[in-house]
């Protein structure tokens, strides 16, 4: 297997030395890409060649580019304007772990798609099935779908996949970690042995090279920085604080900075939903996104935050993979996940594409042990500051990046919501979110600077 590693220096290329269709390059400079990052610069030229593919790439480094880009290509000699449906079977598959991502992998070959005649859709769960069938019954070439609704359509018999000749795994370690091992074996029993795969993944875990021996042929192996925070464009800042005053933390943070965007994680569902209800109760417009809220709860919540209404999103780990937020200035760590893998992932939220970003966590005593598996992982230790004293008392006045402004700090009233039982399902608007005092009605992430530096 050949390794190609990333130098971004050496790798220097335009993509308009790609061999790249016009139609194709045309939608590329519409996006405004002036160059290819590193992972479409090492990926596109073996894609085109034809050559099966394992590629180490988080989200944010360009990856949905580096697949889809020459998958278009690989399908422009296919490309038909015929209304027949059998002039348009499925010679794409794009799988993806999750409704998020899968929607945004189709924004994206939609985007790039826009000037070829390539029909393509998105196909994810929680949403009605019957609704989905005509577009598929039509005929398109490129398929975007998470593994159990695509089962759902082949049961139902509304596609056909024995004309597949390109499958891509997005974010293959987070479909082996959701448990779709199963599904996905169902699915390549469908697809025709002489295709091309391509394989992304985050991580090159055990597993995940076990699925690249089993199902693909001789892949290139291509990897960009191993871990994004290596490159420079995460700070990341480690605050012990204790659980009960992270919530004091967490708006010292949004305050004194006078954040306008932040992604938060928490590790479990309930936790995702009593933040963003007390940072609403604050006064810091937010909404949480989890696994109980329906798929139009959150991607209303997402819209939302997107389009800078609110300032905070409450997420979860599996809400939010492959949340694709432009040049979002800060992640806080609220609650170490589960597993060190996501940390990365969550830190991949932001800085993305080349632009600064900063991650924040604030950790408890019990959670010294996820850090230290993560610091393994990371192959670096982080430095831990400490607040310098119980944040409800003394509310950062002026000590590193936590300054606050104390005149924000009140003490909220109490709230029965807090010990009622979680109810799912609520819907994003209900929400209290309230815009903070002059917040824009327009993504402003690019415009934040922050007011006071981190000490260290
Ligand atoms: P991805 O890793 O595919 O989720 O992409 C992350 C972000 O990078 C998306 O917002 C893309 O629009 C953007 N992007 C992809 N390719 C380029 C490029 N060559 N130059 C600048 N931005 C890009």
């Amino acid at each position: 297997m050949a390794t190609y590693m990333t130098d971004p220096i050496a790798e220097k290329i335009l993509f308009s030395s790609l061999d790249l269709d016009p139609l194709i390059l045309r939608a590329i400079e519409e996006s405004g890409y002036s160059e290819p990052t590193p992972i479409q610069a090492q990926a596109i030229p073996h894609v085109l060649a034809g050559r099966d593919l394992m590629a180490m790439a988080q989200t944010g480094t360009g990856k949905t580019a580096a697949f889809t880009l020459p998958l278009l290509q690989r399908l422009l000699p296919y490309a038909s304007t015929s209304a027949s449906p059998a002039r348009h079977p499925i010679r794409a598959l794009i799988l993806t772990p999750t409704r998020e991502l899968a929607i945004q992998v189709g924004e994206s070959v939609a985007t790039y798609s826009k000037h070829v005649p390539l029909r393509s859709t998105v196909v994810y769960g929680g949403t009605d099935i019957k609704a989905q069938k005509p577009v598929l019954m039509k005929g398109l070439e490129i398929l975007v779908a998470t593994p159990g609704r695509l089962l759902d359509h082949v049961e139902s018999r509304n596609l056909m996949l024995n004309q597949v000749q390109i499958l891509i795994l997005d974010e293959a370690d987070r479909m082996l970690d959701m448990g779709f091992m199963p599904d996905l074996l169902r699915i390549l029993a469908l697809l025709p042995k002489q295709r091309q795969t391509l394989l992304f993944s985050a991580t090159f875990s055990d597993s995940i090279k076990k699925l690249a021996q089993d199902f693909l042929q001789h892949p290139v192996t291509v990897e960009t920085a191993r871990i994004k925070t290596e490159n420079e464009s995460v700070k990341q800042s480690v605050y012990m604080v204790e659980h009960e005053h992270k919530f004091h933390a967490l708006t010292g943070i949004i305050r004194s900075r006078e954040i306008r965007q932040v992604l938060v994680f928490t590790r479990t569902k309930l936790s995702a939903a009593l933040v963003a209800r007390k940072l609403a109760r604050e006064g810091i417009s937010a909404d949480a996104i989890h696994g109980d809220k329906t798929q139009l709860e959150r991607i209303k919540a997402l819209e939302a935050f997107k389009a800078g209404s609110i300032v905070a999103l409450v997420a979860t780990d599996v809400a939010a993979r492959g949340l694709d937020i432009d040049q979002l200035p800060l992640v806080v760590n609220y609650e170490l996940p589960m597993h060190a893998e996501d940390y990365v992932h969550r830190i991949g939220r932001t800085g993305r594409a080349g632009a600064s970003g900063e991650a924040v966590s604030l950790i408890d005593s019990q959670e010294e042990r996820k850090l230290d598996d993560i610091e393994k992982l990371l192959k670096r230790t982080l430095p831990r500051e400490h607040l310098p004293e119980p944040a409800h008392k003394r509310l950062y006045t002026g000590h590193g990046p936590l300054k606050a402004a104390a005149t924000h700090a009140r003490k909220p009233a109490a709230d029965d919501w807090f010990s009622k039982p979680y109810e799912p399902s609520k819907p994003a608007q209900q929400t209290e979110t309230q815009p903070l005092p002059g917040a824009p009605a327009k993504p402003v992430a690019a415009l934040f600077r922050r007011k006071t530096e981190p000490a260290g």
